[in-house]
């Protein structure tokens, strides 16, 4: 039997049009947001059958998860990183994803640069901030993401396009609203020229709120494929 879709198409409808009424609320037109379907415990049909309704673009968090299941994607989807990212894992990820949105440490920074230049590209990243200062979160505090943000600016082989986020539970919108101050901060700066254009934030729970503080990318999970089931 195929396997019965619809729930994806339905979900999608509902996150779509909350988008475009926070758009229109609190955004300029032409100022895009994008859906990231993150993938992590979804069957493969279930992620391409997204992919199929327009969603052009992937989030993975287990780099081993991910190679078990990208052999069955629709290669037409890009691919961001979005989990904690090991250093020795880097290099089966350098080659097939557009972005690293997860980069919290310098040393993470550079060996991404150096396997980049290996391989002949130039890799976009986005650095991590922990804005609530959870001890059970990675990420670089508010108060360290421009010094890493400006050594990491030296590092050949990657470009630097922005920040990401995951807020502490509840009470979301301070969080979000203090990131988008940082962004827009370090965006008029003008950090050795990078031009920043991307703010990752917004999960299943407060997407509609992301968009509202500037977010430019929802990462979206359970509220597109249903709830997790890590037990597949
Ligand atoms: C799992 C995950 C998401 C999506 O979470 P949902 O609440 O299911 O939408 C987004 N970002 C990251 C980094 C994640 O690990």
């Amino acid at each position: 039997m195929e396997n019965d879709f619809s729930y994806i198409s339905d979900n999608l409808r509902v996150i779509r049009s909350r988008i475009a009424e926070a758009q229109d609320k609190y955004r300029e037109s032409g100022d895009d947001v994008r859906i990231m379907a993150v993938t992590k415990t979804v069957a493969p049909e279930a992620v391409n059958h997204a992919v199929s309704l327009g969603i052009g673009l992937l989030g993975e968090n287990r780099v081993q998860e991910y190679l078990s299941k990208a052999e069955m994607y629709d290669s037409s989807a890009e691919v961001h990183f979005i989990g904690h990212l090991q250093t020795n894992k880097v290099k089966y990820i350098i080659e097939p994803m557009t972005m690293i949105q997860s980069v919290d440490s310098i040393r993470l920074a550079e060996e991404i640069g150096r396997l980049a230049v290996k391989n002949g590209k130039v890799m976009d990243i986005l650095c991590e901030v922990n804005i609530g200062g959870e001890d059970s979160k990675s990420g670089v505090s508010p108060e360290e993401i421009r010094d890493l943000i400006c050594a990491a600016s030296e590092v050949e082989g990657i470009r630097i396009r922005g920040l990401m986020t995951i807020p502490p539970p509840g009470n979301t919108d301070i969080f979000l609203g203090r990131m988008q101050e940082l962004y827009n901060k370090l965006r008029s700066e003008n950090i050795n020229g990078i031009k920043m254009d991307t703010l990752s934030m917004g999960m299943s729970s407060d997407y509609a709120e992301a968009v509202k503080y500037g977010s430019t990318i929802v990462r979206i999970g359970t509220a597109l494929f249903g709830a997790r089931d890590y037990s597949r």
